[in-house]
């Protein structure tokens, strides 16, 4: 009796299963996975205190957040340490007269006056990350060369698509304060609960550009190299 709606069942699975892959390619029913990779505490030039920043990043629902003030906190390096309300990655943003470079997942400072490619060995015997910061501002500026031939593992973008950068991008909004952290920051797919959850998505240019309000004078628009 039942056998003869056999096909519509087989249909309707089919339907089912090719909208499921359909949303997921989409990226519609994968989780966002939010969070801001560069910001300022009190510590350096910013506006908020450690805890203001954490308080307004768990009310974005951020899952991870990297603390990166001009200069090694050592009491706000422990808070994001042991921080357990949020994945918080110490860092700093080790900063030269003409190039800032975020440096993720260290705790000890970094010499901003030499060579960026001796910058960069240094940060990775600290076992960190480093990304080129703001290289599109003309400001701070990176030459074509600092950006490839560096080591570099990523730089921080203001535009999509990310294939058309020499680097993977990292989207985040400098924020000084915390009424800043929704600018501009990163929506990965899968969790970031780990330094090498945190890489592994990086490296796989798997997060884009998320904002929840971009203010027109916080960026200039595309980034060139020169
Ligand atoms: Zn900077
Ligand atoms: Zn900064």
């Amino acid at each position: 009796m039942i056998t003869k709606y056999y096909p519509y069942i087989l249909i309707s699975a089919l339907l089912l299963v090719a909208i499921t892959v359909f949303l997921n390619r989409q990226q519609i029913l994968q989780p966002s996975i939010l969070g801001n990779l560069h910001t300022h505490t009190i510590c350096s030039d910013g506006d908020n205190d450690y805890e203001t920043i954490i308080t307004a990043a768990l009310k974005l629902n951020f899952k991870f957040i990297a603390i990166t003030d001009h200069q090694i906190c050592p009491e706000v390096i422990n808070k994001c340490l042991f921080e357990t309300r949020i994945f918080c990655i110490p860092g700093e943003e080790v900063t030269g007269n003409r190039t800032h470079l975020l440096a993720l997942n260290i705790t000890k400072p970094v010499n901003p006056y030499q060579p960026m490619i001796k910058q960069v060995a240094d940060i990775h015997a600290l076992g960190g990350l480093a990304i080129a910061a703001h290289p599109y501002l003309k400001k701070f500026q990176y030459t074509s060369a600092e950006l490839t031939d560096s080591g570099l593992d990523a730089m921080e973008c203001t535009t999509n698509p990310d294939e058309l950068h020499p680097l993977p991008c990292i989207y985040t909004s400098d924020a000084h304060r915390a009424s800043a952290l929704g600018f501009q920051f990163l929506s990965c797919p899968a969790p970031i609960k780990t330094f090498s959850d945190l890489k592994k998505a990086i490296f796989s240019r798997l997060c884009s550009r998320s904002f929840l309000s971009t203010p027109n004078t916080l960026r200039p628009t595309s980034f060139q190299i020169n």
